[in-house]
């Protein structure tokens, strides 16, 4: 009993930790403050639950309401069995993350996940955006939010320059090589980063594709252009298939690759235009087919993460991202808002070996809102009795 007591407190330290530079500091007032957490507000702000194991973490950021069923099923289990575990171990594998440009999105997310998980970090940045991300991380502008759970910061070991939307040099176009935010870079396309990556560290075990762009997202699917279409397609969907064809020879057997869609692919999701929809729905579908190839040839799972809204800096450049984070919160069956933190520790899961089995998956990480047939704020509803977060 006395060990249960101990590790549910250490359990609980953890949860209510903020980040310090300096290394963990468990503080009185700290877990004073946190361990009487009453809302959505407040349970967010103990940032670090990335210290649980994976499992145990899905728990204690869903719910404060599971807080008791979780410490109480860490108390039983460590009573029948002490010592016992179930974490994801990345020591010794390398990771290789397609669009980290800031510390909003999910690619950063995923990076620190998989960091937190041992794994080493290399990413590929937007050519355009480059210099303002390296420019920011040398002056630690990220350092806050690159702490990870043990309180070490979150080392990224080699930033590449990449523009996912082109697969060799041939392919770009005058304009683009002329193109004064292209000048200062090199060897940015997919063939070519695949390359360097080679030359630098021989394979990785980890591919992570965390990008899309679609010029004309804001146009419904009847205004679309062609050509913006098309964009949509290359940037956000080809761009996949080209990064795996030309990773898959320094991808380690039983490496594992990831990339991000929305729900938009399947249902109608009004405001997400350009073909973006279309896009995703093509992403899902090569996901499945992908995992085939690659599972047959090389041992290589394939998966992709259907996550819910999230402010980054792309979603705000569509424009209705809050009204779809509000939408989530008044429909999903979980009622919080979903954290970039949550999708990073699904992603370290399935890259991990306790996702053996899982490929061609589309897996949701949205607080259960793809599961809704109808949306539950609506009038029509009032008189059922449907629990409700007030928020
Ligand atoms: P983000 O802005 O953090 O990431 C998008 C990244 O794509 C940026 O870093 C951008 O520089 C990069 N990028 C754009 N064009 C590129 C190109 N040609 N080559 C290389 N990089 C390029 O935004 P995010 O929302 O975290 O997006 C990451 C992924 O998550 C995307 O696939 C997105 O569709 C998906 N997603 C986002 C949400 C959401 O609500 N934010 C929901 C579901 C899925």
């Amino acid at each position: 009993m006395a060990a249960a007591a101990s590790n549910l407190q250490i359990a609980t330290l953890r949860h209510c930790q903020l980040p310090s530079r300096k290394g963990f500091k468990p503080s009185g007032t700290t877990l004073g403050s946190c361990s009487k957490v009453p809302s959505w507000a407040k349970l967010s702000s103990c940032s670090n639950i990335s210290s649980l194991p994976f499992f145990q973490r899905k728990f204690v950021s869903s719910s404060v309401k599971y807080e008791r069923t979780v410490t109480k099923a860490m108390a039983e289990a460590s009573e029948s069995k002490p010592g016992s575990g179930l974490s994801i171990d990345l020591k010794g594998k390398r990771a290789f993350i397609a669009g980290v440009a800031d510390d909003n999105g999910y690619g950063w997310a995923i990076a620190k996940s998989l960091a937190a998980a041992g794994a080493e970090i290399l990413v590929g940045t937007w050519v355009p955006a480059l210099n303002i991300f390296e420019s920011s991380l040398r002056r630690g502008k990220f350092d806050e939010s690159r702490v990870l759970p043990d309180g070490s910061l979150m080392e990224i070991t080699k930033v590449y320059p990449l523009d996912a939307v082109f697969d060799s040099p041939e392919d770009v176009p005058e304009d683009i090589k002329t193109n004064k935010r292209y000048a200062g870079s090199s060897n940015w396309t997919v063939k070519e980063v695949a390359e360097s990556v080679k030359q630098d560290f021989g394979s990785i075990d980890i591919l992570v594709h965390s990008l899309a762009n679609g010029p004309e997202v804001t146009k419904p699917l009847l205004e679309t252009s062609r050509n913006g279409y098309l964009a949509a397609l290359s940037a956000s969907s080809y761009s996949y298939i080209s990064l795996l064809k030309h990773f898959v020879p320094i991808i380690n057997p039983g490496g594992s690759s990831l990339s991000l869609t929305y729900i938009a692919s399947e249902r109608i999701i009004p405001g997400y235009g350009g073909g973006m929809s279309s896009a995703k729905a093509a992403l899902e579908s090569d996901t499945r087919v992908l995992a085939f190839e690659a599972g047959r040839k090389h041992k290589i799972r394939v998966n992709t993460i259907s996550a819910g809204p999230l402010r980054s800096r792309a979603a705000k450049a569509i424009g209705f991202i809050d009204m779809m984070i509000d939408y989530s919160s008044a429909n999903a069956p979980l009622q919080k808002e979903l954290s970039a933190e949550e999708v990073g520790n699904a992603a370290a899961f399935l890259a991990s070996p306790l996702a053996s089995a899982i490929t061609g998956a589309v897996i949701y990480v949205d607080n259960g809102l793809n599961a809704m047939g109808v949306g539950v704020d609506s009038p029509i509803f009032k008189d059922l009795d449907i629990p409700t977060d007030k928020h």
